[in-house]
């Protein structure tokens, strides 16, 4: 079977595109479920008469796992909406091995990267929200979308359940330490948006990949990575060359690992991490992605 390719060029990318893997799904309420295959995560919920997904799982058959898992939680639902977290392929590509005709839910920043991106595959943007707050009555389910500024991607929304006290932000802030080298993170205002979800009434947040945490892991999530920030900074001061793999890692291991170390994969990735926070401070960021209005280079160029 030949699958949508997204960005891939190479034949050899469609055993990784097909593979359907076994999702594992938690029921956390009523109407809300969340599923992982032990790294990627998303959430779904029940509707009236219909599902609501969060992303789409990353790839041809990781969507039609996600179907699956959908199916099994839910047996007698269709998707009907589904709602893009942020740009990314690997969370918000190949929509139609989820849900054939399903509206698809994006903020405007996230609508024009993928019309402009022209991956195959990634489904557009059917529904567009524009501003930083919407109140969402879908099929009855009633929650809030978020977007307070540039934190991952492109035109990110989170999902705050009041009802449940749950968050759900997708590839923000993890209950770990495994981000690897954090690609399209947005460090200006990263953790000072992510600290402003602690302004809202929950207890549990799902993240898009791995384990579920609580406010404690999140506020500690959120002082980690300011830290790499605050220790990449004074990288510069103290002269590490800050190009290099291996003295970067030294350098914030050695500031860092007596309050974070025993975070799961600190030691396996804490020099990735290094290295892509100490580039943002060195280059000042990438292009448009952390300018205050990120979308302000996209605002005429692009109908949608
Ligand atoms: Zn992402």
């Amino acid at each position: 079977m030949s699958e949508n390719r997204g960005k891939f060029t190479r034949e050899a990318a469609q055993a990784y595109l097909g593979r359907e893997p076994e999702l594992i799904s938690t029921q956390l309420s009523k109407r809300l479920w969340t599923t992982s295959d032990g790294q990627c995560r998303s959430l779904f919920a029940e509707a009236d008469n219909s599902v609501l997904a969060f992303d789409t799982f990353g790839t041809p058959g990781r969507a039609r796992a996600y179907k699956k898992a959908i199916e099994a939680a839910i047996p007698d639902k269709p998707v009907r909406n589904i709602i893009y977290t942020h740009d990314h392929l690997d969370h918000s590509g190949f929509a139609a091995d989820l849900a054939v005709d399903a509206e698809i839910i994006a903020d405007v920043i996230c609508a024009k990267v993928i019309k402009l991106r022209q991956a195959e595959g990634q489904t557009q943007v059917t529904k567009i929200l524009e501003g930083k707050e919407h109140r969402m009555n879908i099929d009855g389910l009633e929650f809030t979308l978020l977007n307070p500024g540039p934190t991952h991607g492109s035109g990110n929304l989170s999902a705050w359940f009041s009802e449940e006290k749950l968050l759900f932000s997708s590839d923000t802030i993890l209950a770990n330490a495994r981000y690897g080298f954090m690609p399209d993170y947005h460090f200006c205002n990263f953790v000072k948006f992510m600290r402003g979800f602690l302004e809202l009434e929950w207890d549990t947040f799902v993240p898009g990949r791995y384990e579920l945490t609580d406010r404690a892991g999140f506020e500690r999530g959120c002082d980690f990575i300011e830290a790499i920030q605050i220790e990449s900074q004074n990288a510069f001061a103290e002269f590490v060359p800050i190009w290099a793999f291996e003295p970067m890692k030294a350098y914030v291991s050695g500031k860092l690992t007596d309050r974070f170390g025993d975070m799961d994969g600190f030691d396996e990735h804490i020099g990735e991490m290094a290295i892509r926070i100490v580039h943002h401070y060195l280059m000042g960021g990438w292009g448009m992605e952390d300018t205050p209005v990120a979308g302000v280079l996209l605002a005429d160029e692009v109908t949608l």
